[in-house]
């Protein structure tokens, strides 16, 4: 059952076969399979439970609830770099655009060989990731949900003569409310909240939501338990202690506090904890139009292309909310007004190249993630090229003008040829507004010990019975979406951890 917590005052003391800390696609996976095995599973997750009858288009009161750090995460090192992750029951999943995607076989492939990852095949992981995505009710974006935002980029990508396709995401009776980013209105996203959650809570999971795991108990090199707060829901500040007591732990914190709660628990990992933070390094050009385009309706992100897909980006159309975008519009004072009162003439189209910069996290201020990257300069020149592949299908969907968002190069194109420069001219990082919303690495998967926090089975190699099962075991960036082959790793260690456990 999904307990409520928010009357919690006195300290408690469970014990379970496994406890899973963080809900999100990882943990949401692995508390559904180990309860359906029938093993007692209990899940802690430091954000409340939400419900798509309580989201708000207002981002400003939705992140302050919702997401982690008040949405205002960013890596910062030589540039700034946003990055949301959410603090809710579902974790991310709950305001990402629902997009499901399989790692590319080459990728998986690279992975196995330069990592020595063992058990792992291609065949097999794709079996779990169709497993999950039929779970999940994965399907092609509907003509109906595309709404005009959508529907330029198609236009724009079909005029050039380029890869062009409907998105395939995790919806049911998709209304195009274009709200993602603060939760599904209609629930009609296929968020773990509405999937996973609710059958590992069938299945007996015990769900204890505003319940941060504050570290791993360990006992003679294995992991024995979780201890753990209660949060006040207003204040989210530590009011009673919760102690599991498990055979096996699974962290699935998510890319920033898995490795924060491991080396809080005395494991580093060789150093590697909170290392080789990567991530795929997105930035998105807006393209005004004569029509009307009213991006608020029409799927987020309904419609994609793999045309640019061997130099490692993906191009997708975007929409968020204003208050979110519209620091990118030109102009001060009356001059920025009128460009406002413009926004619903505008549509996004945004790329992430897969990423070859590095970074780390560790506990900083407060004790919340502070993240750092530098982002290198092949890095900055990919997101270039993504970005006049953006700029261009604008202009052939029929825009009149593109911002590109990159400073140094005309900050609004009248014509195509004005892209040119972002191939002509080398564009230090600085340049960019970057988006990382991707994330992976903190806990890196591999045999060798020394180079690697997790096994191929996911069991930190330093302490037996502790599992890492999110984004944060992903060695590298993967070009695709990442929320489906998160989900097929999780599956894949769930049932390892079963067959043991049992
Ligand atoms: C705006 C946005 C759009 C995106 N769109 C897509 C998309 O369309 N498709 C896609 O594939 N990916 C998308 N992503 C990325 C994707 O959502 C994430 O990669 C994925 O959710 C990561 O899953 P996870 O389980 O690793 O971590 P998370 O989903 O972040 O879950 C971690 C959970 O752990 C909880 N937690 C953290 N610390 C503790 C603690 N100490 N105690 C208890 N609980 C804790 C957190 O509150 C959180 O709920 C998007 C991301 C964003 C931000
Ligand atoms: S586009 Fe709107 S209706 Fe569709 S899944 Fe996203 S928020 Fe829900």
């Amino acid at each position: 059952m999904i307990h409520k917590t928010e009357d919690i005052t006195n300290d408690q003391i469970r014990t379970a076969d496994v406890c899973v800390i963080g809900s999100g696609p990882g943990g949401a996976v692995v508390a559904k399979e180990l309860a359906e095995s029938g093993l007692s599973v209990v899940v802690l997750e430091s954000g409340p439970q939400l419900t798509h009858r309580i989201s708000t288009r207002d981002p400003g009161a939705f992140f302050s609830k919702y997401m982690q750090q008040g949405g205002l995460r960013a890596l910062l090192g030589n540039t700034f770099l946003a990055s949301m992750q959410a603090e809710v029951i579902g974790g991310t999943s709950e305001v990402n655009s629902a997009i499901i995607k399989m790692i590319p076989n080459k990728i998986l492939k690279e992975w196995i060989e330069e990592y020595e990852l063992s058990g792992i095949s291609v065949e097999e992981m794709r079996q779990h990731y169709e497993i999950v995505t039929a779970e999940l009710g994965v399907r092609p974006t509907e003509d109906e949900a595309q709404g005009p935002h959508n529907k330029l980029v198609k236009l724009g990508l079909e005029r050039l003569g380029w890869d062009s396709h409907p998105l395939h995401r995790a919806v049911r009776n998709c209304e195009g409310a274009s709200d993602c980013l603060t939760a599904c209105p209609s629930g009609a996203k296929r968020t773990m909240s509405v999937t996973f959650i609710p059958r590992a809570s069938e299945a007996g999971a015990d769900i204890y939501p505003l319940c941060r795991a504050r570290y791993i108990l360990r006992e003679g090199g294995r992991a024995v338990g979780v201890r753990a707060d209660f949060l006040d829901p207003e204040t989210r500040q530590p009011r009673a202690e919760m102690t599991v007591y498990a055979k096996a732990v699974v962290l699935s914190a998510g890319v920033m506090w898995s490795p924060i709660l491991l080396r809080r628990s005395g494991i580093k990992g060789n150093g590697w904890v909170g290392k080789n933070l990567c991530g795929h390094i997105g930035v998105a050009a807006f393209g005004l139009f004569d029509e009307k385009v009213d991006g608020w309706w029409g799927a987020s992100q309904g419609w994609g292309s793999n045309e640019f897909f061997h130099r490692g980006l993906v191009l997708e159309s975007l929409w968020s909310p204003p208050a979110v975008m519209a620091t990118r519009l030109p102009g001060v004072g009356h001059e920025y007004l009128r460009e406002l009162k413009n926004f619903d003439h505008y549509a996004i189209m945004a790329t992430k190249p897969r990423g070859v910069s590095r970074g780390w996290v560790r506990e900083g201020l407060n004790s919340q993630p502070f993240c750092w990257m530098k982002v290198n300069q092949a890095d900055a020149d990919e997101a270039a090229l993504g970005l006049k592949a953006c700029v261009e299908t604008l202009f052939a969907g029929g825009a009149k003008r593109v911002l590109p968002g990159c400073y140094g190069a005309p900050w609004v194109m009248k014509e195509p040829s004005e892209s040119d420069i972002l191939l002509t001219k080398r564009f230090p990082p600085s340049s960019f507004e970057f988006v990382a919303n991707h994330v992976f690495g903190t806990c890196r998967m591999g045999s060798n010990p020394r180079t690697s926090v997790v096994d191929s089975w996911s069991e930190v190699h330093t302490c037996r019975d502790l599992f890492v099962c999110d984004s944060s075991i992903f060695p590298t960036g993967i070009v695709n979406n990442p929320q489906g082959s998160i989900m097929a790793f999780s599956r894949r260690t769930a049932h390892h951890i079963a067959e043991r456990y049992c």
